[in-house]
């Protein structure tokens, strides 16, 4: 019903149900988890309209602010010292950049690979594209890098990659605990497999490694959750 609502203003579900935004939603109208609200809607307690309203409303305030440097900074981090957050051993004041492939974040295990003409590039040492790098080839092309003290400010994308029984509330259920832990998310979006498993696709905010790894294990425990991945785009 409220899909339904969120196809009729051109918005898609992904943009506007992000998890911070729900749990407002849930929070104003004193309601303890989203079965409750989409049962509201369902029971007409509260309009479906209204709720897609206030969503849009929220999607408008959150659109402006990743306009604003905070997020600008990630993406223009150039060099060292200079927001990347990562050090390149012997290279100094040398372009780099956090590759897209494996999003790197603070505390991941990372290599640097000397790419033509654009500088480092940051791989997680588990990327695919590393491995895939031909060693003889490239052995003098990898060079060593580690991270900065991260600034707790500074914000990287993940995206993570959930396989589960495809269950009444798993969605509920996961959109709870990323609202909980206070996790801004960019990005949802569920399909069901051959298989009749969920497949989860989750975009998160987070400063550290480890924020990730607590978000991957609370996300664990949910029942019917057989893996969680930090996916490759
Ligand atoms: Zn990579």
């Amino acid at each position: 019903m409220l899909e339904h609502e969120i196809k009729k203003t051109g918005y898609t579900a992904q943009q506007l149900m992000i998890p911070e935004t729900i749990e407002q939603i849930l929070r104003k109208n004193n309601f303890q988890t989203t079965d409750d609200l989409y049962s509201a809607i369902g029971f007409g307690g509260i309009p479906a309209a209204k709720v897609v309203q206030k969503m849009r409303e929220e999607y408008k305030r959150r659109t402006k602010k990743i306009e604003a440097p905070a997020v600008g900074s990630r993406h223009s981090a150039k060099n060292q010292g200079g927001g990347s957050g990562v050090i390149v051993e012997g290279l100094e004041g040398c372009l780099v950049r956090l590759s897209k492939c494996c999003r790197p974040i603070p505390g991941d295990d990372i290599v640097g690979y000397i790419t033509r003409g654009r500088g480092v590039s940051v791989h997680r040492r588990d990327c695919v594209n590393v491995k895939n790098i031909d060693s003889e080839q490239s052995e003098n092309r990898i060079v060593n890098v580690s991270w900065e003290n991260a600034s707790p400010a500074e914000r990287y994308c993940a995206d993570l990659l959930i396989v589960a029984d495809d269950r009444t509330g798993l969605l509920a259920d996961i959109i709870n605990i990323i609202s909980t832990m206070k996790i801004p998310s960019n990005a949802f979006n569920a399909r069901v497999n051959k298989n009749m498993e969920a497949l989860v696709n989750v975009g998160v905010e987070v400063s550290t490694a480890e924020q990730i790894d607590e978000l991957i294990a609370k996300l664990k425990n949910v029942s019917g959750v057989i893996s969680i991945t930090r996916s490759l785009q």
